[in-house]
Order: structure tokens, then sequence, then C-alpha cells
């Protein structure tokens, strides 16, 4: 396994982690994921002939493509966890407020003549 990379998350004012929705552009605090799950039953009569179902297995369909949606607007934004993951990433509003002021502190070298 690769190191892992510590992700910078984007966080509100409170410190929670959130993302843009690239479809509504609302904020959102989660995503929904819908997993398609196999069950297997076994059926037979009761004594009356009625069937009964009993569950005796139940398989993910892990080779299925996950489809996260956008839980204000229902639309697909992320089709993987890397995907989903990096919805969650970018600069803190306090950072991005301070790149709005326009203080850039280590652009200051002169090229040498
Ligand atoms: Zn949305």
């Amino acid at each position: 396994m690769p190191e892992q990379t510590k992700r910078k998350l984007r966080l509100d004012k409170d410190g929670m982690p959130y993302a843009v929705c690239p479809k509504c552009n609302k904020q959102i605090y989660n995503l929904e994921l819908v997993e398609e799950t196999y069950i297997t039953y076994e059926v037979s009569p009761d004594t009356h002939g009625d069937l009964n179902f009993e569950e005796t297995d139940r398989n993910t369909a892990w080779d299925w493509d996950y489809n996260y949606t956008c839980p204000e607007c229902n639309e697909v934004i992320a089709t993987s966890e890397e995907e989903a993951e990096a919805l969650f990433e970018g600069p803190s509003q306090e950072q991005e407020a301070a790149q709005e002021q326009g203080v850039s502190p280590a652009h200051n070298n002169e090229a040498r003549a």
C-alpha cells in the first residue's frame, strides 16, 4: 500500500467538512449511496400450502458501479470512493477568505539581475 496522503478537507466555520455539489451548488455534508444487494431465500410451503420465505444469504454486488448522489438534488456526483472523497477536499472558508484579501507574502521574491 502506498503511503496515505493526508487529505485537505474543505471545512465550514464550525470545522465540519463539507462539499459543494457540482450540479446544484448547494453546501452538503454527506452523500447518499445506494448499494445493490442480492438476497437469497429458501422458499418452501407451510402446513397450509402457503409459501414461506426464509432469507439464507445476502450478497453485495461489489462489481457494480456505485452511484453517490447529492442529498439535495439527487444527481449522481461521484461514481467511486476516490471521487466521493475528492468532493470534500479543498480550502477551508478561512483560507478562501484569506485568499480573497490578496495577502500572499510568499510571492515577494524579486528576480535578481
Ligand atoms: Zn446537488
